[in-house]
Formats: structure tokens, C-alpha cells, sequence
């Protein structure tokens, strides 16, 4: 099942939250930076220990004092006009923090809006990635979450949806 909501993602009581970070997975600003604030500092801890991430790819860590079992940081492609591989990578970091997220027996897992927010993603282009890859695991998760920021983000997910379906 996937659902849209519209929340701060720190506040979810799920298997996993994805976090969209930078490839130093040290922290940063936008979602980044909250779920660094809601975890503790163990987070930043314990992924000095893995050696970043690249683009596209995903990582996994403890929730430590979020609700959240998990954190699964991907990096999304920062958008550079869309000819530089971003569709490819963005698809990525949905179907590597899935599978990642099976790996580690998952069964509810929530995503912010990866790569629209400083990293320039058009979000219409980004939510149509989003939602297919969720769609293509739906049925192996209990809940997939798409979590927006904004009611405008979150009416903009249900459009995409429902053209989807
Ligand atoms: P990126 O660097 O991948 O673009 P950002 O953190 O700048 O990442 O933005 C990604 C998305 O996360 C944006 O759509 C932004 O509105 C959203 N966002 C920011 N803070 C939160 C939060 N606390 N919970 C859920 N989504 C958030």
C-alpha cells in the first residue's frame, strides 16, 4: 500500500525513514539536517563509520532517538537540466533504499521528496519517478509513505497516483 501524507518525517513511527543526504552522510540542511537534530548526535557517529555514499546509492543506520527503527540515507543527483543521468540516479536511490530496506526486513518505510529541495529536482519529474518505483514495490512492504512537506507536495504525489493507477 502506498500513502501520502503530508508531515515532518522525524515524527513517523516506521520500520525506516529515508533521509536525503549529501554524499558525506555527516549532515546537512532540509530534511537532512531535522533527522540529524531528531536522531542525536549517535547518528553522525555511527555514519562517520560508513564511509559516505554515492550518488544514487543508499546506506543504513540505526534510528537512535527517532520513533524511527532505521534511517536509509541516499544522495540524490543534483539537477543540472536533466541530461546528465539525474532521472537514472534519482530512480536509483528509490530502488536501492528499497531493496536495502527488505535486506534489513523493512515492512513500513517513509520518503521525503529526494533531491527537491536545494538539489533542484523539478518536483512534477521527481514525483513521477518516485511513485513508479514505489508502485513496482508495493506489494513487498506493508506501507510505503510517500511523506510531503507542503499540502501542495502531497496534492501533487495523489496526481500522480492516480494517473499511475
Ligand atoms: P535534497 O538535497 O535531496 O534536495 P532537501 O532536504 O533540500 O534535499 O529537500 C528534500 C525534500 O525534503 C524537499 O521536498 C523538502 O521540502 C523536504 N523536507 C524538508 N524537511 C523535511 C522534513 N522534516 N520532513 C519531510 N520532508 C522534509
Amino acid at each position: 500500500m502506498i500513502e501520502v501524507i503530508s508531515a515532518d518525517i522525524t515524527t513517523l513511527e516506521v520500520d525506516a525513514i529515508v533521509n536525503a543526504a549529501n554524499n558525506s552522510l555527516l549532515g546537512g540542511g532540509g530534511v537532512d539536517g531535522a533527522i540529524h537534530r531528531a536522531a542525536g548526535p549517535e547518528l553522525l557517529a555511527f555514519n562517520r563509520t560508513l564511509g559516505g555514499c554515492a550518488t544514487g546509492e543508499a546506506k543504513i543506520s540505526p534510528g537512535f532517538r527517532l520513533p524511527a527503527r532505521h534511517v536509509i540515507s541516499t544522495v540524490g543527483p543534483v539537477w543540472r537540466g536533466g541530461g546528465q543521468g539525474e532521472p537514472g540516479l534519482l530512480r536509483s536511490c528509490y530502488v536501492n533504499s528499497l531493496e536495502l530496506a527488505l535486506a534489513h526486513d523493512v515492512r513500513t518505510i517513509a520518503f521525503p521528496g529526494i533531491g527537491t529541495g536545494v538539489y533542484g529536482y523539478p518536483k512534477e519529474q521527481a514525483a513521477i519517478i518516485a511513485v513508479t518505483a514505489m508502485q513496482a514495490y508495493a506489494d513487498r512492504f506493508e506501507k510505503i509513505i510517500a511523506c510531503c512537506f507542503s499540502e501542495a507536495d502531497a496534492a501533487l504525489y495523489r496526481e500522480v497516483l492516480k494517473v499511475n493507477t
